[in-house]
């Protein structure tokens, strides 16, 4: 995989140019294609962001978030893109399995790919790209190219404010180890650009339905099992009780994280029985590599503090296979919790 800026001559000339992310957007996956196809309309190029599925209504005041193709609900409009495209980013994303059902169409791109990304383990079939882990979020990520080519002068609000949702989120509002001096230099400098952050910081948070607070409250009382001895946590939700709160994809985003708000806990597990499969969400605080977990046992991955997974079990079953996990994990799961200032 060549680097980013041996990109640099072919982005002289305009450009057919298709942004992607990963499947279920969040905020670094939207925010990140939006900021880069705003930067990159700048210099010229012809743009478009084409998104698996459906963006959450959370995201939907993000600057030219209608103009995105959605492939599930606009499969020709989106492949007609893709093959007219000289140059194919792959953002928030390593692998292009983790699109879904766009991935067949990925698959079979002729031109130019190029990946910018901070998950673990990338694939190989990228020309150009960057794989950082260790950075905070893809914004971050779309922010420090944009500076490498020169351009922080055409950084205008509609940038700014993508890329500030998304490094915003994925460090849980810079309270993440991943949050260092370069995340808060970047926000600085974008406020100075003019950006409020309040505003963003409303529209991600403060715009749930009240059946989603109901949920939460349910949940936390009457779901969440804490087992202190291996310092854990587990939140199991059938679909019917996601039936039960009206519940859409995206409105169980964040619940994972309350477990770990408890002082001795420092590993949560949530659990939802989706249509097809089971979704597990993992995180942890400290040593715990929720990556590692994910991939020995449910076939996921992610970082090493956040990280998703999947079964095709049922979900007494999945639960089964958690509690042997656990039963494994034990050790460590102490270890870490021993070793957590
Ligand atoms: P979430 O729990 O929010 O769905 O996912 C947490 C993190 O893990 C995100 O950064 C997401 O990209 C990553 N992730 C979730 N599911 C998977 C998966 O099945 N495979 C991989 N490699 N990463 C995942
Ligand atoms: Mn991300």
């Amino acid at each position: 995989m060549k680097t980013l800026a041996e990109l640099a001559p072919l982005l002289s000339a305009p450009q057919k140019i298709a942004i992607t992310h990963h499947y279920n957007p969040d905020a670094d996956a939207l925010g990140s294609s939006l900021g880069l196809f705003h930067y990159l309309n700048q210099l010229g190029h012809s743009c478009h962001v084409i998104s698996p599925n459906a963006i959450p209504d959370f995201l939907r005041w993000m600057p030219e978030s209608n103009s995105v193709l959605i492939y599930e609900e606009n499969k020709q409009a989106a492949d007609a893109v893709l093959d007219e495209s000289t140059i194919l980013f792959s953002l928030d994303y390593n692998h292009y399995s983790r699109t879904q059902t766009l991935a067949g169409s990925l698959t079979n791109f002729n031109g130019t790919k190029v990946m910018i990304d901070h998950h673990l383990f990338p694939d190989t079939v990228f020309d150009f790209g960057l794989s950082l882990p260790s950075k905070s979020s893809t914004c971050e990520m779309v922010y420090d190219f944009i500076n490498s080519t020169s351009g922080n002068s055409l950084i205008d609000l509609n940038i700014a404010r993508c890329l500030y949702a998304g490094v915003m989120t994925d460090t849980g509002s810079f309270k993440f180890p991943c949050t260092t001096g370069s995340v808060h230099a970047m926000v600085s400098d974008l406020m100075e650009k003019g950006l409020q952050t309040a505003p963003i910081h409303q529209a991600i948070f403060d715009t749930f339905n009240v059946n989603r607070l109901r949920f939460l409250g349910y949940v936390l009382s009457e779901k969440m099992i804490i087992d202190p001895a291996t310092h854990s946590s587990l939140i199991p939700i059938t679909k019917e009780e996601l039936n039960r709160f009206q519940l859409k994809t995206g409105d169980t985003e964040g619940i994972v994280n309350y477990p770990l708000s408890i002082q001795d806990i420092i590993f949560s597990t949530f659990i939802t029985e989706r249509d097809n499969e089971i979704r597990m969400s993992f995180r942890s605080k400290g040593l715990f590599n929720v990556n590692e977990f994910a991939r020995t046992y449910f076939n996921g991955g992610g970082h090493a503090n956040a990280a998703g997974g999947r079964s095709h079990a049922s979900l007494s079953d999945t639960i089964e296979i958690y509690r042997k996990a656990i039963i494994q994990t034990e050790n460590q799961l102490k270890q870490c919790y021993n070793e957590l200032v």
